[in-house]
């Protein structure tokens, strides 16, 4: 295989992978923001039935407030009775007795319900407690996966775009300008294609027995008839191997 040809393959397989890392930083801030989503997600779920437990105490602590004000206005609601003067003292302090007997009545049925109610409620936390202890450090285990693949992609970023100048530099200028002149007129970014079953790996378009032979013996650079890229058949495969 010439030379050139040679790294043309390398300079392709070089802005593929750059292309595949600035892909990678460029979606960063919204792959990691989904990631943030579905945890906050999770974390949401729980501090629903957590709210929901606190909410339920504090009306249990509030009822039970109501109760014992209450009792202590039918002490005096019972004492007033008892010492009722005459028939309207009487009727009005029974008629009191009563609204407060039924209010604390009332009281009391939502306390039982309102019990029952923290019961499911801490049922629920106690089967999720181990979930509810690990979120967090589960997050900040995928956000620091997440930081580290990132840096990981970027250091390679860089690293790969020297190498790739360097690369580049030592091809001719002609070569160099049908490279970049491919690469721009391409959305995917494919200058250089492998033949794959005699086909032009980019455009499928199959080569003709004469181009295919030309490719294979990889003296010259040849370019597909259908799309222009420069067509290589990769090492092992190819008659000057
Ligand atoms: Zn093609």
């Amino acid at each position: 295989m010439i030379h050139e040809l040679d790294k043309l393959i390398e300079l392709q397989r070089a802005d593929s992978n750059l292309r595949r890392l600035k892909d990678l930083i460029d979606t960063a801030d919204e792959r990691r923001a989904a990631i943030e989503q579905k945890f906050e997600e999770h974390a949401f779920s729980i501090r629903e039935v957590q709210n929901r437990h606190s909410d339920l105490k504090a009306t249990r602590a509030t009822l039970e407030k109501d109760i014992a004000q209450h009792k202590t206005m039918l002490e005096r609601a019972e004492r007033n009775l008892k010492h009722a003067q005459n028939q309207r003292e009487y009727e009005s302090a029974m008629r009191e007795t009563e609204i407060l007997q039924k209010q604390i009545g009332t009281y009391e049925t939502e306390t039982v319900e309102a019990m029952d109610a923290i019961e499911t409620v801490e049922k629920e936390l106690e089967e999720r407690a181990d979930e509810i202890n690990s979120l967090d450090g589960e997050r900040a285990a995928a956000m620091a996966e997440f930081d580290k693949e990132l840096a990981e992609a970027k250091a390679e970023f860089a690293a790969q775009t020297a190498a790739r100048k360097t690369t580049f530099d030592l091809l001719p200028a002609n070569l160099a300008a049908v490279y970049d002149r491919l690469v721009q007129r391409s959305r995917d970014g494919v200058a250089v294609a492998e033949v794959v079953n005699e086909s032009c790996s980019a455009c499928y378009m199959r080569l003709r027995p004469q181009v295919f032979m030309n490719v294979r013996k990889g003296a010259e650079i040849v370019t597909c008839e259908s799309c222009s890229r420069i067509l290589f058949v990769p090492v092992g495969e190819s008659q000057a191997a």
